[in-house]
């Protein structure tokens, strides 16, 4: 052996995925692309995420956990946590004491929600003010066409499903920004203060109605057109979820259109891949099962979050109805010997910014499947730091099935760095490491993804859920 042929054997580098990939697996990889840009485009919120899977899992064959007693090896099940907040399982061959194989991932993403009292008139332009949600550069949420999804409900006890923006022939809104002839001092603050909070305000309306006695005439106008089309009144934002998102589809991007561009990647495209790969196993060792979860762009909180008890009450619900008793140790033995694949998005190189990667752990968009022993920031801050043991349990897996994966930190030390759901399922005393899909322009209206990692993500899944 040359030293040549010995140091290859010997040291680490991470793999272009589509220069391992057969012929066969690039046109599944494509076709895959295809039916991903569409359920991207069907799901924008994590309600309508959640409807878009319960139509996927009934059409193949998942049936309503609440509606069933006894559960039995090749069963497949569903649970829905208040529309926003989903879980399917397909059941096992083993007891549920030897542990679940979980792949869990998010559906919430960054965007503008709707104030409580949103609209107001100035300089007879009518506006909804909002209020951020996630971790957003206010700048990039500036001069795009926005659409309005969400529901409201009416103090009647209806509830109106509200989806504007993203028909062809439907209006979209928009947040106007300076130009940059009057923008002198705008253009001379920090990148942070370019864009204030309270700016960021949609503009819906132009046209007042012909009145003497009204003031706001359009407002007025603006709520007319509200109460016409959706029977509703101002009072009613009160309660509403009404979030503002890109009103652009999912796209292919490059000549060789080798990514896809589109909102709402993080994490939906670890939850697309996750059900599609509990749809295309048959018959598992252990119990698979696919978590998605909300709020996990703002910390997991509240009763759809990952932090919510909702999670250990569903595991219970599962163990009692697989092994047809009540046992508590049972429970708790099921759920320490589970393990779980926290699948949220990685920050690839951008080859913009590499200033901000330290490029021996960092991911690379076509590399495969990110793997992260941890996350957190300012010294490992906030992550659950999967053991030795997992981790290499984990690589055997996805080495054995051909499954292309790199090692990822989430940029430099110190210079940022963030969490995910693995914390809070590691909390509940089981195996959990972060591992998913490199992408670009985290964050932003418009993030970018490798087709090649994207089906990487679902070979991973498909051999963890077969495997472990
Ligand atoms: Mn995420
Ligand atoms: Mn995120």
């Amino acid at each position: 052996m040359t030293d040549k042929e010995l140091y290859e054997k010997l040291k680490y580098s991470s793999k272009n995925a589509y220069d391992e990939m057969k012929p066969e697996e690039i046109k599944a990889m494509l076709d895959m692309a295809d039916d991903y840009r569409k359920f991207l485009d069907a799901g924008k919120t994590e309600r309508e995420c959640v409807a878009v899977t319960e139509k996927m899992a009934i059409d193949r064959g998942f049936e309503k956990l609440d509606e069933k007693e006894n559960l039995k090896p090749g069963d497949k099940v569903y649970a829905i946590n208040r529309d926003k907040n989903i879980l399917l399982a397909v059941i096992g061959e083993e007891a549920p004491e030897n542990g679940f194989n979980i792949v869990g991932s998010h559906i919430d993403s960054p965007r503008l929600d709707l104030k409580q009292n949103p609209l107001y008139e100035s300089n007879e332009m009518a506006l909804l003010k909002t209020h951020y949600y996630g971790g957003i550069k206010k700048y990039q949420w500036t001069a795009i066409p926005l659409a309005l999804h969400g529901v409201v409900c009416k103090r009647n006890g209806e509830k109106i499903e509200i989806c504007i923006g993203e028909k062809e022939s439907d209006p979209v809104f928009c947040i106007t920004d300076l130009l940059p002839h009057l923008a002198k001092d705008q253009m001379t603050k920090k990148l942070s203060d370019g864009i204030e909070g309270e700016s960021l305000n949609i503009l819906v309306g132009g046209i007042g109605v012909k009145s003497d006695e009204i003031q706001e005439k359009v407002k007025f106008k603006i709520l007319s057109i509200l109460n016409t089309m959706y029977g509703i009144k101002e009072e009613d934002f009160f309660s509403a979820e009404l979030e503002a998102v890109p009103a652009f589809k999912a796209r292919n991007v490059g000549f060789d259109e080798s990514f896809i561009g589109a909102y709402g990647q993080d994490d939906r495209v670890c939850a697309y891949t996750s059900l599609k790969s509990i749809f295309d196993i048959k018959s598992p060792k252990k119990t698979a099962i696919c978590l998605l979860v909300d709020k996990e762009e703002i910390g997991s909180t509240g009763n759809t979050g990952m932090l919510s008890k909702y999670f250990e009450m569903i595991l219970a619900e599962l163990c009692c109805k697989i092994s047809g008793e009540y046992n508590i140790l049972k429970i708790n033995k099921a759920i320490s010997n589970s393990s779980c694949l926290s699948s949220d998005v990685g920050a690839a190189v951008d080859p913009n910014y590499e200033s901000v990667y330290e490029k021996n752990n960092s991911a690379f968009a076509g590399h495969g499947m990110i793997l992260m022993k941890y996350t957190g920031s300012r010294g490992k801050s906030g992550a659950s730091d999967a053991s030795a043991e997992f981790v290499q349990e984990v690589i055997s897996i996805f080495d054995n099935n051909d499954v292309i994966w790199q090692a990822g930190e989430l940029g430099k030390v110190d210079q940022g760095g963030g969490g995910t759901i693995a914390m809070y399922i590691g909390n509940l005393n089981m195996n959990v490491i972060d591992c998913g899909v490199p992408v670009l322009s985290m964050h932003s209206p418009f993030e970018i993804t490798a087709k090649s990692d994207i089906y990487m993500a679902y070979k991973s899944y498909v051999a963890f859920y077969n495997d472990r």
